[in-house]
């Protein structure tokens, strides 16, 4: 007997009509959206493992135990990839840092309309440049960067976020979304100097390097000492050397961060990045689009 495949429905169609959909409609069980094995899925199943309501597999979303016979087995239930893509991207998903707030919001959770129906201007010229640079990133693993940037409340943590949670989604890839905050470099020093046994800033350095997406969330000007600087540069030039794929935001433009390392984030970041800048409006009261 030939091996079943899902052939996807509308509902999964943006996520490549595998036979899983990102859930978004949060409730006390859903609090930061999750991935659910799709309807289509569903149907098709004949062993009844997707036949619960609400399927999605429980943390810590260890590896599913029968995988490797079921990778022999031609008659397995369809569902068995599914079921597999599902608690995979649950687990990439969760391990990806991206705050509470922003968690399972995609593309369209950026509005160009304000809650009464006026078109906000250039939000939707701003997201379509930005959904162009997504649609590449998907496809071809390596290439241009992204800079986002505008005044605080514009969305642009909220839009980084949502598109790392689809580049995930769709390539099933790992991401991570670091916030640089004074806090992050603290601990990331504190790492190094209190507590080497846990990950030292080497360590952190070539994670952030080799990960395949990177989310570096309110690069700004105001902050940062000579190391966190030099960090910051070293760390934005591997990534651009190995064609890592980068989504920066900031409430600076770039000739704005030139005061940075005497320029050589901006420059960097200008080889390596689109730049998009988003409408100045502070929207942080209308949306819930955080700082
Ligand atoms: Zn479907
Ligand atoms: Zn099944």
């Amino acid at each position: 007997m030939a091996k079943q495949t899902v052939v996807g429905c509308e509902r999964c169609a943006r996520f490549g009509r595998l036979g899983y959909r990102l859930d978004t409609d949060r409730g006390q069980d859903n609090p930061t959206g999750r991935v659910v094995a799709c309807e289509c899925a569903r149907e098709l199943c004949t062993c009844g493992a997707l036949h619960a309501p609400a399927f999605a597999p429980a943390p810590p979303y260890e590896q599913l135990p029968e995988r490797a016979a079921a990778a022999e087995d031609e008659t397995a239930c369809i569902c068995w990839r599914v079921r597999r893509h599902v608690a995979t991207l649950n687990r990439l998903l969760r391990d990806a840092g991206i705050p509470n707030l922003y968690r399972g919001k995609l593309r369209e959770d950026y509005h160009v309309r304000y809650p009464e129906g006026q078109v906000i201007p250039d939000a939707e010229s701003a997201r379509g440049q930005a959904v162009t640079w997504l649609e590449t990133a998907v496809k071809e693993p390596t290439g241009k960067s992204l800079f986002l940037y505008g005044v605080p409340g514009d969305g642009k943590t909220l839009l980084a976020s949502a598109f790392l949670t689809e580049i995930i989604l769709l390539t099933r890839k790992s991401g991570l979304f670091v916030n640089l905050s004074r806090g992050y470099f603290q601990r990331l020093r504190n790492t190094y100097e209190d507590e080497p046994s846990i990950e030292t800033t080497d360590q952190v350095f070539n994670r952030l390097t080799r990960v395949p997406f990177l989310v570096l969330d309110d690069i700004g000007v105001e902050r940062g000492s000579a190391w966190e600087v030099e960090w910051l540069y070293n760390l934005i030039d591997a990534r651009y050397q190995n064609q890592n794929r980068l989504i920066v935001t900031s409430n600076n433009s770039l000739e704005e961060l030139n005061v940075l390392s005497h320029g050589r984030i901006s420059s960097r970041l200008r080889h390596a990045c689109m730049v998009v800048r988003l409408p100045d409006v502070d929207l942080r009261e209308r949306f819930r689009y955080g700082a």
